[in-house]
């Protein structure tokens, strides 16, 4: 998904676990799978069947986050510094990785009327519109958002009225400015609540003719667009303008492109999920070019016993996105 060819550009990727649920936690003593050591990033991964060579295996990440983490320690150990790159006009992406009901929604949006569940996105907002309200009075800031998703293949607009009967959008390539989605809406904001609105705008348009949003966003990659513009004078008098543009990316569950043994139909839509995916790749690190660029990829991982194998597939992918 992501290269890091340029110096200018740097990868963190940090690894998130949430707890057993409830059905799991009913399925036996075994417990979870997953162990953490917070000071060395580490995650150990025990290997369920009795009969393996190799108990558990070991993966060092730039950090860890353990069924006992906070979201605000998520953010402000690993993604405060991101957009505060931002705010200083680079660009970065923000990427949740990982199988269907392991947290990537929890961590990038989380629960957004309790101020402790709060996710990754509203930390942001917060963080963009408290810096912009602190920050001189020469500097002036316009912020813009656009919420799109990627379901087989097409590119969506979710703040598009009509989104329902839309057309895909398509993506275009200009000389100047690199890549970029045709006739994407994007909305100007001026405070956090405008951009909330803004968000479950594109929210309700994702949900509105899924029969299963769980299904939905399983199959779907989700990106929120925000681009920070500060103008300010310089010492010659004019005009200087600098932009920093956020990715906010929840992807298509990662078992989607794993699994092997689908057929027919399903493995059609298999196929075109996984080329999404690396499309997706291409647009996001597109969308990313610039100067200089951060990135930052959370991998998570669900504790229970029955996806030993899932788990092992994300773990070594996060583990050569290093
Ligand atoms: P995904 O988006 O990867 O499919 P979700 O974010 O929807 O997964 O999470 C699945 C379930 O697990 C949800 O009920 C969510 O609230 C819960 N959950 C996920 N991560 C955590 C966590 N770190 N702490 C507590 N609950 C979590
Ligand atoms: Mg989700």
């Amino acid at each position: 998904v992501m290269s890091k060819t340029k110096s200018s550009e740097s990868v963190k990727v940090v690894v998130r676990c949430r707890p057993l649920n409830r059905k799991e936690e009913s399925n036996g003593p075994a417990g979870g799978i997953v162990q953490m050591d917070l000071r060395l990033g580490q995650v150990i991964l025990r290997n369920p069947r009795a009969s393996a060579s190799e108990p558990q295996k070991t993966f060092t990440f730039d950090a860890v986050y353990d069924a006992n983490s906070k979201q605000r320690d998520l953010y402000d150990e690993s993604v405060r510094p991101l957009i505060d790159s931002v705010l200083a006009g680079f660009n970065g992406t923000i990427f949740a990785y990982g199988q269907t009901g392991t947290g990537k929604t929890y961590t990038m949006q989380g629960a957004w009327l309790d101020p402790e569940k709060r996710g990754v996105i509203p930390n942001a907002f917060d963080h963009i519109f408290t810096h912009i309200s602190r920050s001189q009075s020469d500097k002036q800031y316009l912020v813009r958002a656009s919420y799109l998703e990627i379901y087989l293949e097409e590119v969506r607009d979710l703040l598009d009225p009509n989104h329902g009967n839309a057309r895909a959008l398509e993506l275009r390539e200009n000389p100047e400015s690199g890549v970029y989605v045709r006739d994407l809406t994007s909305c100007v904001c001026k405070s956090i609540k405008e951009i909330e609105e803004v968000m479950n705008v594109g929210n309700q348009a994702r949900a509105v003719g899924a029969t299963d949003m769980n299904e939905h966003s399983s199959r779907s990659h989700a990106l929120f667009l925000i681009t920070v513009e500060c103008s300010q004078p310089g010492p010659d008098g004019r005009k200087h303008i600098r932009v920093g543009r956020l990715n906010l990316v929840d992807l298509a569950g990662s078992e989607r492109q794993a699994k092997t043994g689908v057929q027919g139909e399903r493995l059609k839509e298999a196929a075109k999920i996984n080329l999404s995916l690396s499309a997706l790749g291409n647009v996001i690190s597109a969308l990313a070019d610039g100067r200089s660029s951060h990135t930052v990829m959370v991998a998570t991982l669900g504790p229970a016993p029955q996806h030993y194998d899932e788990t092992l597939t994300t773990l070594r992918y996060a583990n050569r996105a290093k």
